[in-house]
């Protein structure tokens, strides 16, 4: 029987998906069902073969059974099907199988996640009907967070906000800093126990995580996605009474502010030019000013949310770069690195240019601690989750 898992992760017009080896860690499949809901929906894949097909005015449930018929069509099989789901609230610590149950209290969640754990809901749902009798497993985004100490998940509010209301700080991108933790403990031949570390994940949205002896003590992130970091269009941390501000100063409504600090500010808002890091690059050595403010800005937060996060772990044995910046972007680390000479974190440029390449990641002079250099991969965490609960291991 095939040990394949298939990797679901559902936004609201798309559905990325991974037909994975949980033991080799290999992808056999990946692809994209996207501009779901619209004329132009499509479906992408590649890997054991390539191509795209136009899907019609699919929604999530005729893209997936999109993704059956190439299966089946390709001749692959899985044992189970893993999701991604944002939001797992203090009800979820680690991935769990998907049941009447469970999916209530997935539902029961949603509010603090609403724009993203309903459609993470109507994909597993869709999912159940497109792959009837195929076990499937949740993955949450929050679960490897909840072994947060109180001093770092609770806000300064009303201790009740937070007994009645859930209100605090989860942390995301859970399965990333995850995995490239327990993937520093391998390359550092060192027990993920006797660790600390502290993970930046810099994609589109960004998030640095502490961890130590391999457990989640504090994160960036907070009830939403939105604090924190300097990200692609997000603020990051901004003064809590910015909202009323704008409110009576540009007139603006709630959804209106929430707009701007979720889709038109950080590197975008910064630099009016661009949310992508490759493209502020290019035009900051062009001689564009704002860019180069955009970039100082996200660096300098970078840095200053490190230093804050050794608080959590004591010392520090590696800090680890990893998602689309993190992996690819030498100057964003070197930079950063230089910022923080009093973590006696000393770059090595020539290992930075080639990404640590050829020293198992690592961008360092000397040995402790170190930066290094791990590529992602979300999806192999939840195959490798997924795998562990269908199988009963
Ligand atoms: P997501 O969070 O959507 O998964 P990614 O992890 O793919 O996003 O990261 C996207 C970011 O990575 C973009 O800002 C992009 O500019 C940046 N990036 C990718 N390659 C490079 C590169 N070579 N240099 C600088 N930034 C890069």
């Amino acid at each position: 029987m095939s040990k394949n898992i298939l990797v679901i992760n559902c936004g609201s017009s798309s559905i990325k998906f991974s037909l994975a080896d949980p033991l080799s860690g290999k992808h056999l499949l990946s692809g994209l069902a996207e501009k779901l809901g619209s004329a132009d929906a499509a479906l992408e894949w590649k890997g054991a073969d390539s191509g795209s097909k136009t899907l019609g005015q699919a929604g999530h449930r005729e893209a997936l059974l999109g993704i059956v018929a190439l299966l089946q069509k390709l001749n692959l099989s899985c044992e189970g099907i893993g999701h991604r789901v944002v939001h797992g609230g203090e009800k979820f610590s680690k991935s769990c199988e998907v049941t009447d149950e469970s999916l209530a209290a997935l539902e029961a969640n949603s509010h603090l996640a609403p724009l993203h754990n309903p459609v993470n809901i109507q994909g597993i749902e869709a999912a159940r009907e497109a792959f009837p009798g195929l076990p499937q497993v949740m993955v949450f985004d929050t679960a490897f967070h909840q072994t947060m100490p109180r001093q770092a998940y609770l806000y300064a509010l009303p201790y009740e906000l937070y007994q009645q209301e859930g209100i605090r700080r989860y942390g995301f991108h859970g399965t990333s800093h995850r995995y490239v933790c327990t993937e520093a403990a391998k390359r550092l031949n060192r027990p993920i126990e006797e660790l600390a570390l502290i993970s930046a994940h810099l994609g589109n949205g960004c998030s640095a995580t502490a961890v130590l002896g391999g457990k989640s003590v504090d994160t960036t992130m907070g009830l939403t996605p939105l604090e924190g970091l300097v990200m692609g269009t997000r603020s990051g941390d901004i003064d809590p009474s910015l909202h009323e501000f704008l409110c009576n100063t540009l007139n603006l409504s709630l959804s209106e502010v929430s707009n701007l600090l979720n889709k038109e500010s950080g590197l975008l808002g910064l630099s009016g030019h661009s949310n992508d890091m490759r493209a502020l690059l290019e035009a900051e050595a062009a001689g564009n000013e704002r860019a180069a403010i955009a970039i100082q800005v996200f660096v300098y937060r970078l840095a200053k949310s490190i230093a804050a996060l050794t608080v959590a772990l004591g010392r520090l044995d590696a800090l680890i770069f990893t998602g689309g910046i993190g992996e690819n972007s030498a100057p964003v680390r070197q930079r950063t690195l230089e910022l923080l000479p009093f973590l006696h974190l000393q770059p090595d440029t020539e290992a930075n240019l080639q990404h640590g390449r050829d020293n198992q990641g690592i961008i360092t002079l000397g040995t402790q601690p170190c930066a290094m250099v791990i590529p992602t991969d979300e999806e192999i965490v939840i195959a490798r989750d997924t795998h562990k609960l269908v199988s009963g291991i």
